[in-house]
């Protein structure tokens, strides 16, 4: 295996006390958007500086939105998720693929009757939007495949038949292939589900409201009102996350406590690098002002510890 270097990734160097030199972030971003699974937190754990960043976010009146691919839960549950490990959020700085896919839907494809493969959350989002829902394959006119727990070989053979030979259309909230867990576990994501309707109709896929779709972003700048020069964006995931924002035009920092590592790094065009690589998602504050504030890289874990969920 060769060795990856910042160099050899066509990187800026800058010194971080590890081998590999890599850009780190110097500016401050008007308005700083997460990505959550893998990024602020794995599973039911903070991830490291986490608590502290988005505190000295808040006091620094800095915009803060979170990002999520995840379809399994709403606004009001990822609310709930993040207060119990001590950070504040409000509602509308939630942007998932429920929220995005229902807004899609709701503007593209007003009055169609949706099949959703899906967990509750997403299925009740649906209905408080008014978007008609069947399972009888003569009625559907738009299969919305998602990360669904629940997925069976009934709920195949549905959207089986309302895409074989009929005029319906395939979305999906995401296409994540997996969603990561702790420990280096994960569970199988919407791409395993999109994957198996379209092996069995050759029907593709035409939609996908999650990271990097241009769905996503536009439903996460339609919150915040600025330019795409004055966010950061930060996530785990080449594919999904540093995509969106290199799509959009907009600075991007991957975060090594998820799913990308330097080996996928370093198997990305040029084109499609984050512009920052760090070993943890507080290091979107200079090393400068993070030693003014007196942070360091071991007790911010601990910090976290005092806030985790039961
Ligand atoms: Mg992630």
């Amino acid at each position: 295996m060769s060795e990856t270097t910042a160099t050899s990734l066509g990187l800026p160097a800058a010194p971080t006390g590890n081998a590999a030199p890599r850009a780190l972030p110097e500016r401050v971003y008007d308005a700083y958007l997460f990505d959550l699974d893998g990024t602020i937190y794995l599973g039911e754990e903070l991830l490291p500086g986490a608590l502290q960043l988005l505190a000295h976010l808040r006091e620094t009146k800095r915009r803060v939105v979170f990002l999520s691919n995840n379809p399994t839960l709403d606004r009001a549950m990822y609310v709930s998720k993040l207060t119990k490990l001590g950070i504040q959020v409000a509602p509308e700085e939630v942007v998932n693929s429920v929220v995005s896919m229902v807004a899609w839907l709701s503007r593209e494809h007003p009055g169609k009757t949706v099949y959703p493969i899906a967990e509750q959350p997403l299925i009740t989002a649906l209905r408080d939007a008014g978007i008609p829902t069947s399972s009888n394959p003569d009625e559907i006119e738009i299969v919305l495949a998602s990360y669904d727990r629940g997925f069976d070989y009934s709920k195949l053979q549905i959207a089986f038949d309302a895409l074989w030979k009929r005029d319906a259309i395939l979305v999906a909230t995401n296409l994540d292939r997996y969603c990561p867990f702790p420990g280096g576990r994960g569970e199988p994501d919407a791409a395993a589900i999109v994957a198996a309707i379209e092996a069995c109709t050759g029907v593709s896929c035409v939609a996908n409201a999650g990271k990097p779709s241009v769905i996503m972003l536009e439903t996460v700048m339609a919150t915040l009102g600025l330019r795409p020069e004055q966010c950061l964006m930060t996530g785990d995931r080449l594919y999904t996350d540093v995509k969106m924002a290199v799509d959009a035009r907009m600075d991007s920092a991957l975060v090594l406590t998820g799913d990308a590592d330097l080996d996928s790094v370093a198997r990305t065009a040029a084109a499609d690098q984050p512009t920052y690589i760090l070993d943890r998602v507080d290091h979107v504050i200079s090393a400068a002002v993070r030693h003014q504030l007196g942070w360091s890289d071991v007790t911010t874990e601990s910090l976290a510890v005092g806030h985790r969920s039961a």
